[in-house]
């Protein structure tokens, strides 16, 4: 068996770090996971003719040559290089956690602080057990700041990843309705999403957060964070126009963003202390704002002949459907729609919050509502003039009779609803 000092030598000699043998480069270190449905052991030869330099490997059976290095469990081997790796950079690694917002945050800080540094941030939503220490691995030596997204479905998610990146700053976007199922309720949300924070203090690490959030300073507070290493930002910002960029004034000056919504704004807020906090001037960090444009149905702009509409068909839960919800309906436009799709991983719960979430529309105003799925049937109570459609096919159908014109309308729903699928049939 190889020791982690051993393959951390290997390591250093290998140009990329792979788990997929379809996408090995030449001199990647591949590590031979095994999945519900298959054993990279198996493919341990197939990497080393796709290129490999080395195959960290836990099955004898399929071991090749001395290029093969056997390992306890490959899992942990690479989460314990990951951490070994860590230890040997001194740079500032900024963990970034929260039930809503964290890639886009992690994009905006990661576009910020490019404006001054070499910055290694995590890939696309690359957030989990494997994610987290490709991502540490990823970071080379010259390499000046880590950005690192930590995605959690329950308690113990986040003190895991911790455990393996040990982020020296921190910040949490925010504490929401966000994989209930698995983390228990709210509060066990709260308890999962706290264990940055937990390690944060215990660390001395610096803590960046959204000041107005009262749940995040009261665990701030629960858990005798030092003032001194808590850095605020808040959402203090005005409105100027929302067409065809949305204009705001912050800090006096103006801020031009392709993001709708102003939990948006918190995000920027966030980048923004970030970049102040490690030196990158204003005009920069406003530039860097200005030019990102999200991507992947998360909080886009689209026109669509004569409609405009706000795709965030990425995700949904309730907090962040509520809070779309609310920004739309302050938009100042003419003809509203919005169509939502269910809200998935909401456990027993998933009834009741889709009720709320009815109730919630029925205090707002928008001319047209529609609504798919079997769970948002629960809102109906409350929206008698909604219409209703069991699967999204109903709504293409209802989509393809009622042509719009100079409406505003906001897509919103879980991923696995696939509600992107409706912007053919509209404009
Ligand atoms: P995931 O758990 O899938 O990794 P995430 O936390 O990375 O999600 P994003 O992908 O950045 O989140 O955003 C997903 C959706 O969350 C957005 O499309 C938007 O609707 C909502 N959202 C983004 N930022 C906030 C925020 N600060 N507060 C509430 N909702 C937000
Ligand atoms: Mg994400």
């Amino acid at each position: 068996m190889i020791s982690v000092s051993e393959l951390h030598q290997k390591y250093l000699t290998c140009r990329s770090v792979s788990i997929d043998t379809r996408k090995i480069e030449p001199g990647a270190l591949f590590f031979a996971l095994k999945g519900a449905s298959f054993d990279a052991n198996t493919f341990a030869a197939k990497a080393l003719e796709a290129g490999a330099s080395f195959v960290v490997m836990d099955d004898p059976a399929y071991v090749v040559d001395e290029r093969c290095l056997l390992v306890e469990n490959v899992l942990h081997a690479l989460q314990e290089l990951a951490l070994y790796h860590r230890r040997t950079l001194s740079i500032p690694v900024i963990g970034i956690g929260g039930s809503n917002g964290k890639t886009t945050t992690k994009e905006l800080v990661y576009r910020v602080l490019s404006q001054k540094y070499k910055v290694f941030a995590t890939q696309g939503n690359y957030n989990n057990y494997i994610g987290v220490p490709l991502t540490v691995l990823s970071v080379r030596e010259d390499t000046e700041l880590a950005v690192i997204e930590l995605g959690a479905n329950r308690q113990g998610d986040i003190q895991e990843l911790v455990d393996i990146c040990e982020p020296s700053h921190g910040l949490i976007t925010n504490i929401g309705k966000s994989h209930l199922e698995g983390f228990g309720g709210l509060e066990g949300v709260r308890k999962g999403e706290g264990e940055l924070y937990d390690f944060l203090v215990r660390t001395g690490g610096e803590i960046f957060v959204h000041a107005e959030d009262e749940t995040l300073s009261d665990m701030l507070a629960e858990r005798g964070a030092d003032t001194g290493k808590v850095h605020p930002y808040r959402s203090d910002a005005r409105l100027l126009a929302t067409n065809p960029n949305i204009r705001y004034e912050a800090d006096g000056k103006e801020v031009t963003t392709h993001l709708m919504g102003d939990y948006n704004f918190i995000n920027m807020r966030a980048a923004m202390t970030l970049g102040t906090y490690f030196g990158v001037s204003g005009e920069a960090i406003h530039a860097a704002l200005a030019g990102y444009v999200a991507e992947n149905n998360r909080s886009q702009i689209l026109q669509k002949g004569t409609n405009t509409v706000w795709l965030d068909a990425y995700n949904a839960n309730p907090s962040s459907m509520g809070a779309a919800l609310r920004n739309f309906d302050a938009l100042e436009a003419g003809k509203k729609m919005v169509i939502l799709g269910d809200m998935f991983e909401l456990g027993e719960e998933g009834p009741e919050e889709h009720a709320e979430m009815g109730r919630l529309i029925s205090t707002l105003h928008f001319d047209y509502v529609l609504l798919a799925g079997p769970l948002m049937q629960n809102a109906l109570k409350y929206l008698p003039r909604a219409y209703y459609f069991p699967d999204k096919f109903g709504l293409h159908v209802w989509l393809q009779d009622h042509p719009m014109e100079h409406t505003h309308i906001l897509i919103k729903g879980s991923r696995g609803m696939g509600l992107e699928s409706t912007l053919n049939l509209i404009g």
